[in-house]
């Protein structure tokens, strides 16, 4: 078993006197930045001029520079901006920064492992990323717990990378639920294949096409909203508070015999195939090509997609039925 590693495993003083830049203030940025703030640490943020976070920011007490002058005054560099910006960003305002001993950050490898990326070699860096969105990794903090995380270290100039990063995630709240080691690679490749495969890719499209089956075959679109995107939620939290097992426990013995006999249909020997390939085609820097590319030219695929997507009829069905659900808003 994997070693986890917890609050006392990680010193938080190796981080005391210094200043951490959080570059970016989205999803991620806003949590890393008030929960080191909230563990006395010296936090400062880095931004463009007119950038809508920059308000948000301010307004929780944060000091915020340009991201050229955040990078100059701190000892500990966070990169969290879009993965798609960080090339362009880290060259004109990050790396003439670098001077020797200073702490280069990022909470997802893309960018050093696929080489958009290449430090110094004066420079530790290292990587902390959080397994959940930033809302959550703020919201537990301030409720006394922790989003567990990854750390890792891909180039070690003080000596001191490993036991930095350590303190850094315990810096965000990471240590109190456990933080695990891991390499760039490792990171980068799971975490691509788990957002394209399981996550998202693959929870999309199993949604988006139980809906459209149910409703080719004549049946109301409300009806199989609810049944193949709504009760999503109910049956996730059973499985994430005790595995698959609780879930099978808490469905009708019809459903968990539906379960055994019909998923491995939908999921099957082709889909695994395919799996296999989508994993290849992450190891091989396929996929990381092909999104660079499509950010260089300026997303015409990506805003296609986006726009057709927001037409499916599943999300207007689900706008509709949302609205008339007031406890489905409060929660
Ligand atoms: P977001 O898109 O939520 O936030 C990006 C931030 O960067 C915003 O504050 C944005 O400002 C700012 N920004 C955009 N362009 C520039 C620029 N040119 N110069 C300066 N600032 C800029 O990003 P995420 O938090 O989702 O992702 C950050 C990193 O964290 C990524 O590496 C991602 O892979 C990783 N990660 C994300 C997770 C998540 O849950 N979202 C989970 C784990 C890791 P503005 O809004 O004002 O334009
Ligand atoms: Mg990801
Ligand atoms: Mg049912």
């Amino acid at each position: 078993m994997a070693r986890m590693y917890y609050d006392a495993d990680a010193n938080l003083d190796l981080l005391a006197g210094k200043t951490i830049a959080i570059i970016g203030y989205g999803s991620q940025g806003h949590a890393h930045a008030l929960n080191l703030k909230d563990s006395g640490m010296n936090v400062i943020v880095g931004l463009y001029p007119g950038s809508k976070s920059a308000i948000k920011a301010k307004e929780s007490g944060l000091t915020v520079y340009a991201v050229e002058e955040a990078a100059k005054r701190a000892d500990f560099i966070m990169v969290l901006l879009p993965d798609e910006v960080q090339k362009t960003v880290y060259k004109s305002e990050i790396e003439p920064h670098l001077t020797e001993g200073k702490v280069l950050a990022f909470a997802h490898g893309f960018n050093i492992h696929f080489a958009q990326v290449v430090p110094p070699s004066n420079i530790d860096v290292v990587m902390i990323a959080p397994k959940g969105p930033g809302h959550l990794v703020r919201r537990t903090y301030e409720q006394g717990e922790g989003v567990p995380a990854l750390f890792a270290v891909f180039q070690d100039a003080s000596g001191q990378a490993r036991d930095r990063a350590m303190a850094y995630a315990k810096g965000i709240g990471g240590t109190r639920a456990g933080i695990l080691e891991t390499t760039f690679r490792e990171e980068t490749e799971t975490d691509l294949f788990g957002e394209q495969v399981v996550l998202c890719g693959g929870l999309t499209a199993l949604i988006k096409s139980g809906f459209e089956t149910l409703v080719e075959a004549g049946y109301q679109p409300e009806v199989a909203y609810f049944e193949c995107l709504h009760e999503v939620k109910l049956i996730v939290d059973l499985i994430v508070e005790g595995g698959l097992a609780k879930m099978r426990d808490s469905i009708s013995n019809t459903a968990e015999y539906g379960d055994f006999t019909r998923g491995p249909r939908i999921v099957n020997d082709q889909t695994r195939a395919e799996m296999r390939k989508i994993l290849y085609e992450i190891q091989t820097g396929q996929f990381a090509r092909e999104f660079v590319l499509e950010n260089q030219s300026g997303k015409p695929g990506f805003t296609a997609m986006r726009r057709r997507e927001a037409e499916h009829p599943i999300e207007a069905v689900g706008k509709d039925l949302r609205a008339m659900f007031s406890w489905l808003k409060k929660a």
